[in-house]
């Protein structure tokens, strides 16, 4: 297909948090069909808070799951002890 080589800059942001990408990402042409490309590695930021929410979802169904088995029940494969969780 026919086109021009221009140089264009731009810049790059988080679509979620709206840090700056521009760090974090580079241009590239595909392989295929020599097609601009541009590759942007995921949004450290947003990384962190999604671990952070992950583990606080995990302790929040571990309390769940002691607070209806009650005290020293197995659960998922360790001993808990209600006591020990307040
Ligand atoms: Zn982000």
């Amino acid at each position: 297909m026919p086109s021009f080589d221009i140089g264009v800059e731009f810049e790059v942001f988080c679509g979620k948090c709206g840090s700056g990408l521009c760090l974090q990402s580079h241009t590239r042409y595909s392989r295929t069909r020599s097609l601009p490309q541009v590759v942007v590695d995921p949004c450290s930021a947003c990384l962190e808070n999604a671990a952070d929410d992950a583990a606080e979802k995990a302790r929040e169904e571990l309390r769940q799951e002691i607070a209806q088995e009650g005290d020293g029940v197995e659960i998922r494969g360790l001993r808990c002890a209600k006591s020990l969780m307040a």
